[in-house]
């Protein structure tokens, strides 16, 4: 089935008594009784599907969960509270019985490298970083490290750079290690061959900026661990999110298809513009991957983020332009319907020092756009009145 349908029915209808609901409703009971205590117990121990208690399961959490396993075609999903719950769980789910060292891409999301650095590290955790777009370092890194995981994030943020995941997958496996990766219109990594497939929901797949969660999908041989982890720990996400997000992953594959379309009219717009020294964009035909994303992305999706450098602009000229937005909202996130910018030097790589973001190659005049649903010229046109 195509993914538009699945987005639109995968998950919803279970039969609640005699009746059908048509969407799942808000299941807030944090407890479930039996009609029996024998069934109880069956249920309890899990010799029965069935619910007993929230930090295990719940209706609302598990129509998200079939919704999006349906979307990714895993084995199975956990829905979490956040997408750094999500990362943290498929982690140790990844890491169960496997050597405790991690090679990881070293262009991630700056909270994930705080996990990695200040959470992993310090419990025994051996963390290696590595640029997974060279496929040669990778392999001599996993022969070098020996790791229980990779972990590597497509598309990365803020220059937009694409690994190769089947790639990476693959060295993975020889190794004997585990891999997973963050985006279900443009990539599943489990396809290519990732055990785990992690999502920040509150990105693209709730997308109206009003949830925040998390989703880990993964194949048949680390489902079990990842929900037994979960009921230990309870990263569980809450019944009214779940519903926000399924409700937001309806319309997920339309609005990406439109956010992807106008991130093309908008990045050839900048290219165009003297204000603007150079423009990252996954569409570009010189972009340093071009040859990985014709061979993994569909065609003329490229994703709806790009980033741009401001021509001989410092801190105050990029404060200025942002300040001058009327339309595109000032924040941080990305995904949303509405379009969003933010100065990563300010936000995702605030805590980087300057020298460190040099070599990241992330500069004073760095902005990135997520760009949302709105008709394109008028996107094009707050930008131009703000530049
Ligand atoms: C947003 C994001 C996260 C964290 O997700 P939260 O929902 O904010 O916890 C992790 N990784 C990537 C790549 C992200 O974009």
């Amino acid at each position: 089935m195509n993914i538009h349908t699945k987005a639109v029915h995968a998950g919803d209808r279970r039969k609640a008594g005699a009746q059908v609901p048509v969407t799942t409703p808000i299941y807030t009971a944090s407890s479930y009784s039996c009609e029996s205590m024998e069934q109880l117990d069956r249920v309890i121990g899990r010799e029965e599907n069935g619910f007993s208690y929230g930090r295990y399961d719940n209706p609302s959490n598990a129509a998200l969960e079939e919704q999006v396993r349906a979307l990714e075609n895993g084995h199975g999903a956990l829905a979490c509270s956040s997408g750094m719950a999500a990362i943290q769980v498929a982690v140790a789910a990844a890491l169960t019985d496997r050597p405790r060292s991690i090679v990881a891409a070293d262009a991630l999301y700056g909270a994930t490298v705080g996990l990695l650095m200040n959470v992993l590290e310090p419990s025994g955790v051996k963390v290696r970083f590595v640029d997974v777009c060279d496929l040669e370092a990778v392999g001599a890194a996993v022969a070098e490290a020996r790791p229980g995981c990779i972990i590597a994030e497509t598309i990365s943020n803020p220059l937009l750079r694409v690994g190769e995941l089947d790639r990476l997958a693959e060295i993975a496996r020889g190794a004997g290690a585990r891999s997973r990766a963050a985006t279900p219109l443009l990539a599943r990594p489990l396809e290519l061959g990732a055990h785990f497939s992690v999502h920040s929901v509150t990105k693209y797949l709730a997308g109206h900026g009003d949830v925040l969660g998390g989703i880990v999908v993964s194949d048949q041989d680390h489902y079990e661990t990842l929900r037994r982890l979960s009921r230990i720990t309870g990263p569980v996400l809450g019944p009214f999110e779940s519903y926000l997000t399924m409700r937001g992953i309806k319309t997920f594959p339309l609005r990406m298809e439109r956010q992807c379309a106008n991130a093309c009219r908008v990045a050839a717009w900048l290219s165009g513009r003297p204000e603007v020294e150079r423009v990252y964009f996954p569409g570009d035909p010189a972009h340093p991957d071009a040859a990985a994303i014709r061979r993994l992305f569909p065609p003329n999706l490229y994703g709806a983020m790009v980033s741009c450098e401001l021509r001989g602009a410092g801190r105050e000229d990029v404060f200025r332009f942002m300040d001058r937005l009327k339309m595109i909202v000032r924040a941080t996130s990305l995904g949303d319907v509405h379009s969003m910018m933010l100065y990563p030097v300010m936000s995702s790589h605030r805590e980087i020092s300057p020298k460190h973001r040099e070599r990241m190659g992330i500069r004073e005049n760095l902005v990135r756009l997520s760009v949302g649903i709105e008709a394109a010229e008028d996107i094009i046109a707050d930008l131009e009145q703000a530049l």
